[in-house]
């Protein structure tokens, strides 16, 4: 069986990680860094980087820079690149394929399963779009399974104790609290709660405001709209942030900010831990809402929580650590690491679907569901953090006279108004019996899988007839959309293996050259030595244009010079290293 990997598909990062003999560990991407940063960059013709090297490029290459997708899945967005749209969930594909080449890599093996991590507020069709890319990334996603039940089942492993535990997730887009009930090597998630708009982001942008603010004070200058400049302050802005965890001040140089025909200025400013704090603040408030909201969701006082895990890069900051261990009053817990922590324990959930392992994980519904009536009402079937799976069944009557057929509308959110929901779904009976209205009884029923996937089915219980509804792709990615992306991904990796093999012959052409241009000299007939540098002359004029300008010509080229050589040189016969 292959090894099912682990990934925390972030905002900011993504992670991936394996279990090896028991062990759960995080796979170091290409550039040998633990995480991936989730930014995806196109140039001129299309082709892609992802990680480190798109991220580099996010301000002098902007437009054609996607970062923070993942606070965009599940919504029809699309963002245009050299005339082509495309969906949250082909970007997302783009970081997963790459996060799984790199798996590949350092396993040396193709991996084909996967278990992903999406934060636990995230919708319906936030999941279903996390799958989706998956899907169109090459991988078969065994599993979503939300970040902080992820992270405890990193921590969790080693825990015997009964304990309730609150994991505290802030990184760089989203904020996520869930409450969990452990025991002995079962976590049961009592509540969650989050913000899909909060992060350390947030944060730069207000250090960035308050920056722009300064400068205009000193120079009479508002450059707020000035582009290049705003990203320079806001990679300042991180940077003094993250700095500022560890010092008290930190000195800002940003030299020739912005230039106004023959004037220039600069940026030369000193950041304090206390002004950081100061304008961090209102963020922290906003997470500790949530953090509210979870515990009146799990039943419990801020007391009752044992164990405090802090997960994602802000809860680095340590404003956010005082303030919710002082909420709390308890010490975070130390030695799970946040950047990493999320992806381990989906290498664990990956783990035990392998069937190693002994872990049960039970989760919840992170919104109630619901099915629209008559007059604006949502009929709540499923309440929010209710145990998955879940299936729930209720009667409707047809709400007008003489229907001709009946529409169920699934609905998402916490407001018994209907339209202050969200519209995840539809299902229509269609042909029912033509009857006064309330006289036709309708079985509904609602149902959420271990992927936190919803179904509904409609059953017409005079002729039996059924409708359901997997609610997966309609809502934000079309099938067609789906196939497309997935058929552009097949065709970049063939377009990534033929440069890479091309990459490689243009490689041993080089070599074959220098060899040859040295051989020629052993060798004794004229004719010989003539064929050679001939052919060693073809086949540099053939990669002058680029190595895949005449990519047969160049391949030709390459065995003839092969064959000559390895008639004089044993070394070139025997060693295939010169073969492409
Ligand atoms: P994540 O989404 O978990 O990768 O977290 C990324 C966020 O964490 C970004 O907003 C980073 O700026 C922030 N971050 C990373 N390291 C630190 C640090 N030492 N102090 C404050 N924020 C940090």
């Amino acid at each position: 069986m292959s090894t099912v990997i682990g990934i925390d598909l972030g905002t900011t990062n993504s992670c991936v990680a394996v279990v090896r003999d028991g062990k759960p560990e995080v796979l170091v991407t290409s550039e040998f860094k633990q995480t991936l940063p989730s930014v995806v960059s196109f140039d001129e013709r299309g082709n892609i980087s992802v990680g480190w090297a798109a991220k580099h490029q996010e301000y002098t290459n902007f437009d054609r820079t996607v970062a923070s997708i993942k606070r965009r899945m599940g919504s029809r967005y699309r963002v245009r690149i050299n005339g082509h749209d495309y969906s949250p969930e082909s970007i997302s594909a783009f970081i997963l394929q790459r996060l799984k080449t790199d798996a590949e890599d350092r396993i040396g093996e193709v991996v084909t399963d996967a278990v992903i991590t999406c934060p636990a507020y995230f919708t319906d069709a936030q999941r279903q779009a996390t799958k989706d890319a998956g899907k169109i990334a090459g991988l078969n996603v065994k599993r979503i399974i939300n970040e902080p039940t992820a992270s405890a089942l990193a921590y969790g492993i080693d825990c015997t104790e009964p304990q309730k535990v609150l994991v505290f997730d802030l990184g760089g887009g989203t904020f996520d609290c869930s409450i969990l009930d452990i025991d002995e090597g079962i976590i049961e998630v009592m509540s969650t709660c989050g913000d899909n708009e909060l992060g350390g982001n947030d944060i730069d942008n207000a250090v960035k405001d308050h920056f722009l603010a300064e400068f205009e004070e000193e120079t009479g200058w508002n450059i707020g709209l000035n582009y290049f400049a705003v990203q320079r302050l806001i990679e300042a802005a991180e940077e003094a942030k993250i700095a500022l965890s560890d010092a008290e001040s930190y000195e800002v140089f940003l030299p020739f900010l912005v230039t106004r025909g023959t004037e220039c200025r600069h940026l030369r400013t000193t950041l304090t831990r206390d002004q950081l704090e100061e304008i961090a603040q209102p963020f922290v408030d906003r997470a500790m809402d949530s953090v509210r909201r979870a515990l009146v969701d799990a039943g419990l006082g801020p007391s009752q929580i044992d164990k405090l895990l802090l997960v994602g890069g802000s809860t680095r900051m340590p404003l956010v650590r005082r303030t919710i261990e002082g909420y709390l009053g308890v010490a975070a817990e130390e030695g799970v690491d946040p950047d990493e922590c999320v992806a381990l324990g989906a290498a664990l959930q990956a783990n035990v679907l392998e069937g190693s392992g002994d872990l049960l994980l039970l989760d919840v519904v992170p919104m109630s569901l619901g099915i629209e009536s008559y007059g604006d009402v949502c009929v709540r079937m499923i309440e929010r953090n209710s145990r998955i799976p879940i299936k729930c069944t209720q009667i409707f009557s047809t709400a007008t006279d003489l229907q001709r057929e009946a529409e169920f509308r699934v609905l998402q959110g916490e407001s018994s108004k209907a339209s202050l929901n969200r519209l995840i779904g539809v299902v229509t009976l269609p042909e029912i019996r033509r009857a006064l209205h309330g006289n036709l009884i309708i079985k509904v029923s609602l149902g959420v899988d271990v992927d936190g996937i919803v179904h509904v089915e409609a059953l017409n219980t005079e002729t039996g007839k059924r409708v359901s509804l997997d609610i997966k792709d309609s809502m934000n990615i079309t099938r067609e959309e789906l196939e497309a992306s997935i058929k552009e991904t097949k065709r970049r990796e063939e377009a990534r293996r033929f440069k890479e093999h091309w990459d490689r012959t243009f490689n041993q052409l080089e070599h074959l050259c220098t060899h040859g241009a040295k051989l020629s000299l052993l060798l004794k007939d004229k004719d010989d030595r003539k064929i050679l540098s001939r052919e060693v002359l073809a086949a540099q004029k053939a990669t002058k244009g680029g190595p895949f300008s005449q990519p047969e010509v160049v391949a030709a080229a390459c065995s003839r010079i092969f064959a000559i050589l390895s008639s004089i040189d044993p070394d070139v016969r025997e060693n295939r290293y010169l073969m492409y």
